[in-house]
């Protein structure tokens, strides 16, 4: 089994700052990690490889510096790793990311059977970036899994609802998106990380693959950004006090003025 795993890195959101000036998030000095989901998507591929037998691959579509994040997966136990690196991509949005990833996943790992991702990225945090890799690729996918399993090319999953599970049999090729439940990351292993800081990380650049330059970075990305903004801190709500049955009154007559009710 052929197992691809897209992990992303995001900065550390404790430490993310807008610039009033420019309502855009500062990057610069801001510590960057794996995004949390991916890593847990990371180990469902490692114990699947554990009990059925898999390659991994780990892919990431970033800048240079995503080289570290790809390395932290080696040395969990990936066995090969690649970077999806060009000014060309930049300013992409959901669907240019997906297009690109895609390609270069056909390109890199064509006789893939599963294509792993989180449920969303703790920054962009749109959940887009899996689905639309599923339709570009023309696979089945199923997001929020808390359960896998596989048998052959066969694939069960339970996916998580606000109001329970929801068991899908499907057939591979398949992308699946994982949640917090399914597994805990494990840590990278001493002989891994030594193995991982030697390792050379491949590139894929716009040259190397025959990418439809339209729907790259900033060109192929449909969605504009308006604003960027802190909403409001809202203001205190109002407090009834005294007699409940006149509170309660006074409470209906503020949601009917309001028309809540
Ligand atoms: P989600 O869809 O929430 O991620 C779901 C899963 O998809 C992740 O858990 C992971 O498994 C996978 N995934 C997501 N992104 C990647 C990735 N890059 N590599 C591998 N796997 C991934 N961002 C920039 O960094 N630079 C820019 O110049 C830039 N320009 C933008 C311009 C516009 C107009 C817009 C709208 C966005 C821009 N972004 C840019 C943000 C970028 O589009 C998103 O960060 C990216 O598409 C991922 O979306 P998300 O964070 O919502 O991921």
């Amino acid at each position: 089994m052929k197992i691809v795993v897209c992990i992303k890195q995001v900065p550390d959101t404790t430490e993310v700052k807008i610039d009033p000036e420019t309502n855009t998030l500062i990057r610069q000095g801001v510590p960057s990690i794996v995004n949390p989901f991916d890593l847990i998507a990371v180990e469902v591929a490692l114990q699947l490889k554990e009990k059925h037998g898999a390659e991994v691959t780990v892919v990431s579509m970033g800048p240079p510096q995503a080289t570290d994040a790809l390395k932290e997966c080696l040395a969990m136990g990936a066995d090969q790793i690649f970077l999806v690196s060009d000014r060309a991509f930049g300013g992409a949005d959901t669907l240019a990311t997906s297009y690109t990833l895609a390609q270069a996943i056909k390109a890199k790992v064509p006789d893939f059977d599963m294509i792993l991702c989180g449920k969303q990225a703790i920054d962009g945090d749109t959940a887009q970036v899996g689905p639309e890799m599923a339709e570009h690729l023309d696979i089945a996918q199923v997001t929020y899994v808390a359960k896998l399993d596989v048998d052959g090319k066969k694939v069960m999953a339970e996916r998580e609802h606000d109001e329970g599970y929801e068991q899908v049999e499907t057939a591979m090729p398949v992308l699946v998106t994982v949640v917090k439940a399914i597994a805990d990351p494990r840590l990278p292993t001493i002989r891994g990380t030594i193995k991982a800081n030697a390792a050379e990380v491949p590139v894929i650049t716009a040259a190397d693959i025959p990418f439809d330059v339209n729907q790259l970075g900033l060109k192929g990305s449909p969605t504009k950004v308006m604003k960027i903004f802190t909403p409001e801190r809202r203001t205190q709500g109002e407090i009834f006090d005294g007699d409940v049955n006149q509170s309660v009154n006074t409470l209906l007559q503020r949601l009917s003025d309001a028309k809540l009710l």
